[in-house]
């Protein structure tokens, strides 16, 4: 099929056309001028969108994964503990990276739906009267679950236990796309990738390093070359890298950027909140219930839709897949099967998602579950005509 559809995993996600034709330049030499005006104001962007009032920006060719590892050598050594609680497969991976890298792993887990745990990560951290722990570790949205973190309350955790550990934060399927305030909630370093929030392609890792995240490096002894932040931030002085850079890619974001505030970053994590509400309604009507417990918990990014006993999500992304050329997200690990995934996150509008939603219940009819064509179409129509008014109105 020529078509192209819209995609609804969450991540990577739909790109712009403008977007794609940004990273579309001609060779360009990394280490002249050019090079560097292209690159600070991307870099001065990203300030903006984390929230950074002081720290570094550090932007790899990596992506959202390579930013967890870059964190961690960066700032810790063999053996070092840390904090952290499992509840979905990201969390999940983050651990297991910690883990293969020596470090002393402190994991609470916590039902796969549930966010972090914050009264047991108040109490861990309380009980650790010698300060051992180096960093606690947090998944913000939890992309198998579409599980939102209150990581304002996890600092509040650590200032009212008088703990002094870094405060990691992972925010690859939130930033750019839902709000983020990393100097408000106290983030030590905050880690996104290219091909979520920012509309790009997949390939870079970006990092918001603070002050204190930037003094453990000197420190810290796990080994790394490729993402020594100390090269990267010597290259950088002189508007450079240390090697190649994805110089595209990076021209691919300082448009995302463009794009991102003429929008207007309020009115951006607006837009994702109406459209994961009208996904929900959706989800309401066919008599289904997202993967998130409560409603503090939903992500705007991407709902996880629960499936009906005796239904298996991953049919339906399958079928979605092969006979309407649209892609949505699977269930992963504790939830394979048991749910299938919405991603709306990036560029999306109203109508891209109607299209999603409709296609999702003609699976469901192909599959003889037990749902009525158009009943969740409906429910979000009517929930996205009633909201528009007041979004066009506030965006005027
Ligand atoms: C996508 C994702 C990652 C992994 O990022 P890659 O760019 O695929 O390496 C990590 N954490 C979360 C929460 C994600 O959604």
């Amino acid at each position: 099929m020529s078509a192209q559809n819209p995609v609804f995993i969450p991540g990577p996600t739909n790109i712009p056309e403008e977007i794609r034709k940004a990273c579309d330049i001609p060779t360009l030499d990394h280490r002249s001028p050019a090079f560097a005006r292209m690159f600070k104001p991307a870099v001065a962007g990203i300030r903006r969108v984390l929230g950074m009032q002081q720290g570094e920006v550090i932007i790899l060719p990596s992506t959202g994964t390579g930013g967890w590892e870059a964190a961690i050598t960066n700032s810790l050594s063999s053996g070092d503990r840390i904090l952290t609680a499992r509840f979905g497969m990201f969390s999940h991976r983050w651990i297991d990276m910690c883990q293969r890298h020596g470090l002393d792993v402190q994991v609470i887990e916590a039902p796969w739906g549930m966010g972090i745990p914050l009264a047991e990560m108040e109490a861990a951290l309380r009980a650790d009267t010698s300060h051992s722990i180096k960093a606690v570790l947090a998944t913000h949205n939890e992309t198998a679950t579409g599980v939102k973190s209150d990581i304002a309350g996890l600092r509040r955790a650590l200032d009212a236990a008088g703990h002094p550990a870094l405060l990691f934060v992972d925010g690859v399927s939130s930033i750019g796309s839902m709000p983020f305030d990393m100097a408000g909630w106290g983030v030590d370093i905050a880690v996104a990738g290219s091909q979520k929030g920012f509309m790009l392609p997949a390939g870079l890792a970006i990092l918001g390093v603070s002050p204190k995240a930037l003094r453990a490096m000197d420190s810290a002894t796990l080994p790394r070359t490729f993402f020594d932040f100390r090269d990267m931030l010597k290259a950088y002085a002189a508007g450079g890298y240390p090697y190649t850079p994805a110089v595209g890619l990076i021209a691919g974001l300082a448009k995302s950027i463009e794009m991102l505030e003429d929008e207007g970053l309020s009115h951006v994590y607006a837009r994702h909140h109406r459209l994961a509400e009208a996904t929900r309604r959706a989800v309401a009507a066919w008599g289904m219930s997202p993967c998130a417990a409560t409603p503090d918990l939903y992500s705007d990014t991407v709902t996880a839709v629960v499936v009906p006993n005796g239904c298996d999500g991953t049919e339906l992304v399958q079928l979605a897949a092969t006979k309407y050329g649209v892609a949505f997200g699977v269930g992963l690990g504790e939830v394979a099967g048991k749910v299938f995934r919405i991603g709306h996150l990036g560029m999306l509008s109203d109508v891209m998602l109607l299209s999603g939603l409709a296609t999702a219940e003609m699976c469901m009819a192909d599959l003889g579950w037990k749902v009525q064509l158009g009943s969740g179409v409906a429910a979000a129509q009517d929930y996205l005509r009633k909201s528009a008014n007041a979004a066009l109105a506030e965006a005027a």
